[in-house]
């Protein structure tokens, strides 16, 4: 992945998939709107994530990945340590990438 900068703080951002946009890491331009859209989507996120993690076995972990269709503001949770989320999350997309559309 390479590492991008946001044009106006400087600050890490990362390259949108589906629009090829930059997106500050750190909200810079974000309108107050839009900040009170995406914390309430991250409030909802969280709740959502402890009423699955309260219904999951003992040692399962999950990610939960939410996001305001098609180019809103994206929550994420996750139960498991980084490292392995993302080994999970990679094998996952590797999957769906390879997999024949039925
Ligand atoms: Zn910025």
């Amino acid at each position: 992945m390479k590492n991008e900068t946001c044009p106006r703080c400087q600050g890490p951002a990362v390259r949108l998939t589906q629009t090829g946009e930059l997106s500050c890491a750190r909200q810079c331009n974000e309108t107050p709107v839009a900040r009170q859209q995406r914390l309430e989507l991250h409030r909802l996120t969280a709740e959502l994530a402890r009423a699955v993690a309260g219904a999951m076995p003992k040692g399962v972990v999950f990610a939960l990945v939410v996001a305001e269709a098609p180019r809103g503001s994206m929550a994420y949770v996750s139960t498991a340590d980084r490292g392995s989320m993302r080994h999970l999350l990679r094998e996952l997309l590797d999957k769906m990438e390879t997999e024949q559309p039925s």
